[in-house]
């Protein structure tokens, strides 16, 4: 009997310390980029990039847990150890891969230039010099209309990507130059928005981020990626967000 208690008490000694040990990995990203990370309706943070961190910690035996915040706070607090990572529609940029290193790229996007409908006068990039441009804080949309497009966004440079927007709705802006995908779905909110078609954008690829020396947890992480798109996970998720 006295062995049979013992068998027990060890046994749950076990279970406790196996749960306990299932590892977590925070991910870091700013919730205001829909359709890859947002607040639903219910409060809860979701998204394209949530449903392929979470179905990637799986393969990693992993836990995720997330940590909201600015954007441009976002490479502070993965090299401040706040995070291990961020899955935040991050293009991966040799100024960043100074600072990071990036997992494979896992999507491909280009700069959207929205306008009012009506709004004719853009029509090339050389016609975005000296317009009013709105922009996500620390984004490359927000670097490539101040530094590449000779756009004005003196004070036009928000926190929240729909504030960006609303500038350009409510007429304050003369556009706003934000990632594509994100740009559609603004397009779905606003009836009075429209992107300028036929503008020669650079290709940019998403990759999730993790500091330098971390070698370990890049290579689990792509080869969950590698493994969740072999699976199918990741079309699935690509219809559920983008069809
Ligand atoms: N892809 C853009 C960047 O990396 C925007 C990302 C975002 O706003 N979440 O800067």
């Amino acid at each position: 009997m006295k062995k049979f208690f013992a068998i027990v008490i060890s046994l749950v000694f076990c279970l406790c310390a196996c749960a306990a040990s299932a590892e977590t990995l925070t991910v870091g990203l700013n919730a205001e980029f829909a359709p890859f990370e947002y607040v639903d309706d219910n409060g809860e943070i979701a998204g394209f990039d949530v449903d392929l961190i979470n179905a990637m910690a799986e393969k990693m035996g992993m836990e995720v847990e997330i940590e909201d915040m600015y954007f441009d706070g976002l490479l502070g607090a993965l090299s401040s150890d706040m995070v291990d990572c961020l899955i935040t529609g991050m293009t991966i940029t040799e100024e960043r891969q100074e600072q990071v290193d990036f997992t494979e790229p896992y999507f491909s996007a280009t700069q959207a230039v929205v306008v009012l409908k009506g709004n004719d006068s853009i029509k090339t990039l050389e016609d975005l010099q000296g317009k009013k441009a709105a922009v996500q804080d620390g984004t490359t949309g927000h670097f490539m209309a101040a530094d590449d497009l000779g756009c004005d966004v003196s004070d036009t440079v928000y926190k929240f990507s729909s504030d960006a927007a609303l500038d350009v709705v409510n007429g304050r802006a003369d556009c706003m130059i934000i990632d594509d995908a994100v740009a559609q779905n603004f397009l779905k909110l606003y009836d009075e928005l429209t992107i300028v078609e036929g503008l020669d954008m650079p290709v940019e690829e998403y990759g999730i981020a993790v500091n330098k020396g971390q070698d370990e947890l890049l290579a689990s992480l792509n080869d969950a990626l590698a493994a969740v798109i072999e699976d199918g996970t990741y079309d699935e998720l690509i219809a559920k967000y983008f069809q």
